[in-house]
């Protein structure tokens, strides 16, 4: 037995986007199994989540990685929020996506989560000039060079660091906008995919404050002619990726079409400034799905179409949207 640092990490009260905390509390290790993770507790009046008169929240160990910074046996913990007096806090989303899991464990759910961001280094996004803009769009989405790509050290190491932690990292890339990168999660179960999001972001963070950098999930950092940042969110179904699964996603399909704004209510604030129907989107204003549809709100993708079964892309998830909304949205409207 020896002492290890542990990270508990949570979502905080802000609001409309809520943002991670984390702070460290040093126990005897190693861990291996969650239930051997003490409860712990913070001053919700900091963190927009309680009155400065009953300040206590609870924080509960729900998914716990090595920390691939600290390494050895240091480890990263998320955790769910509780009010002092046990019950679940109100900017706890992850429990309602728990609680409708259990009824939804046949229909085995799966998500890939493609995250974009944008790195900035003061008040101008990564290699901008100070002040100015770069040239136009077009040559920056996977490219090479240092003139057309900036950041791609933090990139490597936060992908090095995410697949130490054991985060199901499948993928990443430079994106359209200089200064903006994408990386996937996924396939993995609904909770999974929330947790391990989740905890990639809190790794970019952390990784980025190491160079000086912060990165941003605002969905249209840059106002104009630049693209904005989603969270495509790929989801299927046991039924969808076995033999007739075409129907299946087509019937889906059918079904968000019904409950569009629905969905767009939780696909993350200010999203209406990223889906314009320009810069590979649909209009928010509009509901529409096609077969390799960069344009459309959900894409079946091109191999899925070929199969006859697979997956589909809902595209208007903006890049700052909550995972654990945006799975159980999905999963209530297709599942239900
Ligand atoms: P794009 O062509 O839209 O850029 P990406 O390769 O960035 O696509 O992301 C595709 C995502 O879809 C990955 O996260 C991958 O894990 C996920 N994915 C693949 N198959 C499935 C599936 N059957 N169900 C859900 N997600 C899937
Ligand atoms: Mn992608
Ligand atoms: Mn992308
Ligand atoms: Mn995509």
């Amino acid at each position: 037995m020896s002492k290890i640092k542990a990270e508990y990490i949570w979502m905080d009260g802000h609001f409309p986007t809520q943002k991670l905390r984390s702070k460290t509390t040093v126990i005897n290790g190693p861990i291996t199994n969650i239930e051997q993770l003490p409860d712990w507790g913070f001053d919700g009046s900091s963190t927009l989540q309680a009155e400065g008169n009953a300040s206590d929240c609870l924080l509960k160990p729900v998914y716990f990685a090595l920390d691939p910074i600290r390494g050895g046996d240091d480890i990263l913990v998320m955790c769910e929020v509780f009010n002092a007096d046990g019950t679940v806090h109100k900017s706890n989303s992850r429990a309602p996506l728990r609680e409708l899991m259990k009824n939804h464990t046949k229909q085995e759910p799966w998500f890939g989560i493609e995250q974009e961001y944008t790195f900035f280094q003061g008040r101008s996004p990564l290699g901008w000039p100070e002040g100015g803009y770069p040239a136009p769009q077009g040559p920056f989405y996977c490219g090479v060079g240092a003139d057309e790509v900036f950041g791609r050290e933090i990139v490597e190491e936060h992908m090095s660091a995410c697949l130490h932690a054991g985060i199901e990292l499948s993928g990443i890339n430079a994106e359209v906008m200089p200064g903006q990168w994408e990386f996937q999660v996924g396939p993995v179960g609904a909770l999974d995919a929330g947790d391990q999001v989740w905890m990639a972001r809190w790794l970019l963070y952390r990784i980025a404050e190491d160079f000086g950098v912060s990165a941003t999930l605002h969905p249209k950092p840059v106002k104009g002619d630049w693209n904005g940042a989603g969270a495509h969110t790929n989801f299927s179904t046991k039924a969808m990726r076995e033999e007739g699964g075409l129907d299946v996603i087509i019937e889906a399909c059918e079904k968000l079409s019904k409950n569009h704004d629905e969905h767009i209510a939780v696909y993350g604030a200010h999203n209406e400034e990223r889906l314009t129907g320009l810069h590979e989107t649909c209009s928010i204003k509009e509901f529409r799905y096609g077969v390799s549809d960069r344009g459309a709100s959900i894409r079946i993708p091109m191999a899925t179409h070929k199969d006859g079964k697979g997956y589909l892309e809902d595209r208007r998830p903006s890049a700052n949207m909550d995972p654990y909304k945006v799975c159980a949205k999905l999963i209530e409207t297709v599942c239900g």
